[in-house]
């Protein structure tokens, strides 16, 4: 075993981080966790993953549930195709497989939303196959410790940091050597500042010993981030209701719902946004135009006005775009995305009462 190794398990007998799922062996709920934890922090994972195990003690019913059902849970946690892949590998898992999950690394890796590392997790903890995980923590621990400068955005970089985890893994007990390389590069080899004077591992981190820490693990390139400009209607009608629609096309928040969007490529003055085409000969009333709000996506920033129009009579738009009419205190049972969501809790704070309270 390397000193590496021995140093990392050592580490891990006094600091291991308890988590609902570490405790078993049942590869439905350690998949459901894994997939849950991809992009997502563990104090914000956890509550949607004991919802998720009370709501569906059994992959089969996960598999029964409505794609909205499983929408709507997950609202909040973002990456959306998450959910579907959960849904649709619950379903083949369920139906297609007999109720019984995958035993290998080759068909675990085929199930869909599970790449290389969800794999080697899964594979790992559920049935101790010793496969190795590769994940940001991972780049940044070996990165550091190993002072290793080929960047891990690149295939050469990829291919290196693979065999060295695979070269370092505890082929006798490989679940407990993932866990602690994943526990201490989420507690102790941080992003920023790590707390190195205080490391077990800082004598023979390479890193640390010739200070080039904050350079470590090495990107090739930036993430390029994109803008995005979204215009809402908040459309009420005079028999209390609001207007939503589902986000079908392959786009972020794919199956989720909103208002009824017009995307620009910058935010507009609603007298530019064709308001009179939409609604034709139809009467309505724009009462407000919120302020600007703003969510980042890990390559998208998105900008929103909501305005919020009043109608005098029903009214279904005859395009592509289909509306459902939703009666507004029913809202609750429609998965929206997060900006949406933060507008309607800032309606119901009183901030912009006018589209609970007034119409
Ligand atoms: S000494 Fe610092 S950089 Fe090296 S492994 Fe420990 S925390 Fe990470």
């Amino acid at each position: 075993m390397s000193v590496f190794t021995e140093k990392l398990l050592t580490w891990y007998q006094e600091n291991k981080r308890v988590h609902p799922w570490k405790a078993t062996k049942e590869p439905y709920h350690i998949w459901l966790s894994e997939i849950i934890l991809q992009q997502t922090r563990v104090d914000q994972g956890t509550p949607y993953f004991l919802r998720f195990k009370a709501e569906y003690p059994t992959i089969t019913d996960l598999a029964n549930a409505s794609e909205d059902e499983v929408m709507r849970l997950w609202e909040g946690l973002g990456y959306y195709s998450r959910a579907r892949n959960l849904h649709a590998t619950a379903k083949y898992i369920a139906f297609e497989c007999g109720g019984i999950f995958p035993n290998t690394y080759k068909e675990i890796l085929a199930l869909k939303g599970v790449g290389p590392y969800t794999a080697a997790a899964i594979a790992s903890f559920a049935y101790d196959l010793a496969h190795a995980v590769v994940d940001g923590n991972v780049y940044r621990v070996l990165g550091r410790y190993f002072n290793i400068a080929t960047p891990i955005d690149t295939t050469k970089g990829k291919k290196e940091f693979a065999k060295l985890a695979a070269a370092l893994l505890d082929q006798q007990d490989p679940a407990t050597y993932n866990q602690a390389i994943m526990d201490f590069g989420a507690t102790q080899c941080v992003p920023a500042q790590p707390d190195c004077a205080h490391c077990p591992m800082s004598n023979s981190c390479q890193a640390y010993q010739r200070k080039t820490v904050t350079i470590r693990p090495v990107k090739s390139k930036k993430t390029k981030q994109s803008k995005r400009f979204f215009h809402y209607l908040v459309i009420a009608t005079p028999d209390q209701k609001v207007y939503l629609h589902k986000r079908t096309k392959k786009d972020i928040w794919q199956n989720l719902y909103e208002f009824p969007l017009i995307e620009k490529e910058s935010l507009l003055a609603s007298e530019e946004l064709g308001l009179e085409e939409i609604f034709q000969k139809q009467a309505f009333w724009l009462r407000r135009v919120s302020s600007i709000y703003r969510q980042q996506l890990s390559h998208q920033k998105i900008h929103a006005l909501f305005l919020e129009i009043q109608l005098k009579e029903a009214f279904q738009k005859a395009d592509e775009q289909e509306w459902i009419a939703v009666p507004r205190n029913q809202l609750e049972k429609y998965a929206l995305p997060r900006i949406v969501n933060t507008y309607l809790e800032q309606c119901e704070q009183g901030q912009n009462r006018q589209l609970l309270m007034d119409f």
